[in-house]
């Protein structure tokens, strides 16, 4: 009976630090789309943790994976070569069309590892003078929660309290070509940018502005690195969402769906002569790479070399950015993402109000920040499932 369950918030409340702000639902099972909390009660998966879930929970393929390895070889370090390490490398170069993979953990390491990367190919490459190279970076931004990259941050609850900060970036905003090309100097190694701004709510730059960057870029030998950890693997209905802007990168950061909604696999991923720069001793991580992250990666690629989930998110998305365009005008102000990604701001309640009305009607998503509802549901999910989250969501907003 429910009484005699242990009371998982208040031992979180008690025994955990309090940085977050989770729904109060207590998820104890999920398969694709769906998950059962401990009283056994289901809920759409409509945020899909924050893009991670891209195949849903325990794809079967996925799941298949981790458990044949997880039979054979968990862990090496990188001190011994194993099976599984070169195979996934290669597979994620010519998914990604690279030509070398850096494997590291989580998100915010696949940005650190490339922030290093870009300073160390300015110093030996470009000639910038030894410990002077900036990167430039926009405002709204979201690269993760390490003491460098709140360095960066606009968001003063992300960064406030968490001095003195690395120096070595500019911060210019987003969308704004003029600003950035009068921030670019000699000594400048890389413009660092979400193609779309995922934390900030799902906001989809100016029509230009991408490929204008990637100009900028090349006239002033910067370095383009695109952080697709949210927004990559088949999310927007392609594999990156450059892609649509028929933009490259030099570096891509990637993570989150990497792992397969598993465990945490990153990578920065991108040209030779610049992720070539590191040698032995200089950089690395004990559990990047590790023979069950490849494993789970490897069958990650596999699952986006079909092209089933861009296709998905492409058709599905349309769907879901039609029924939400519908709701503009009736509790809705604007929608905007792209695919299987939206960002839906509400008219006269705040994204955690809407949140928490759509889960007592059995729907999961978050809010961004302020008004706005963050939208991300597993590309497994079905054109009727996501008009049953429109539907709760109309509800809630009437
Ligand atoms: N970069 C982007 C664009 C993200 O959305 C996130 C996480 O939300 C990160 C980096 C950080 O990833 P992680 O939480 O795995 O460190």
């Amino acid at each position: 009976p429910a009484t005699t369950l242990p009371d998982h918030i208040a031992l979180a409340e008690q025994w955990s630090t309090h940085n977050y702000h989770p729904l109060p639902v207590v998820v104890a099972e999920a398969q694709g789309a769906w998950v059962t909390d401990v009283r056994g009660r289901r809920y759409l998966d409509f945020l899909a943790g924050y893009s991670a879930l891209n195949f849903g929970h325990r794809h079967p393929a996925l799941v298949a994976a981790a458990v044949d390895q997880l039979g054979k070889l968990t862990l090496t370090s990188r001190a011994f070569h194993h099976d599984q390490f070169g195979l996934f490398c290669r597979e994620l170069a010519e998914l990604t069309g690279t030509d070398l993979v850096l494997t590291m953990n989580t998100g915010a390491e696949a940005v650190e590892s490339a922030i290093k990367v870009a300073r160390k190919w300015a110093y030996e490459v470009k000639g910038v003078p030894a410990d002077t190279a900036e990167v430039i970076v926009v405002g709204g931004n979201f690269h993760g929660r390490t003491t460098t990259i709140v360095s960066f941050s606009t968001d003063p609850t992300a960064r406030d309290g968490f001095g003195p900060f690395t120096p070595g970036f500019r911060v210019v905003p987003y969308g704004d070509t003029a600003a950035l090309q009068a921030a670019i100097t000699d000594r400048t190694a890389a413009v660092l940018v979400e193609p779309i701004q995922g934390e900030a709510g799902v906001v989809v730059p100016p029509p230009d502005y991408l490929p204008a960057v990637r100009r900028l870029c090349d006239a002033n030998d910067v370095l383009l690195i695109a952080d697709e950890i949210q927004s990559g693997l088949a999310r927007t209905g392609t594999l990156f969402a450059l892609d649509h802007e028929g933009v490259r990168a030099d570096l891509y950061t990637l993570g989150k769906a990497l792992g397969g909604g598993i465990l945490p696999v990153s990578a920065v991923v991108g040209r030779r002569d610049v992720l070539g720069v590191l040698r032995p001793g200089e950089h690395g991580s004990t559990f990047g790479g590790n023979p069950l992250a490849c494993a789970v990666g490897r069958a990650v690629v596999r699952l986006l070399a079909t092209g089933e989930f861009q296709e998905r998110s492409t058709t599905l998305g349309a769907h879901l950015h039609g029924r939400l365009g519908d709701l503009v005008g009736h509790g809705v102000t604007r929608v905007h993402g792209r695919g299987l990604w939206a960002g839906v701001e509400l008219t006269d309640r705040t994204g955690r109000a809407a949140s928490e009305a759509l889960m007592a009607r059995g729907v999961l998503c978050k809010e961004t920040h302020g008004t706005t509802l963050r939208m991300a549901p597993p590309l497994v999910v079905t054109e009727a499932e996501i008009d049953h989250g429109i539907d709760t969501l109309a509800q809630v907003i009437a």
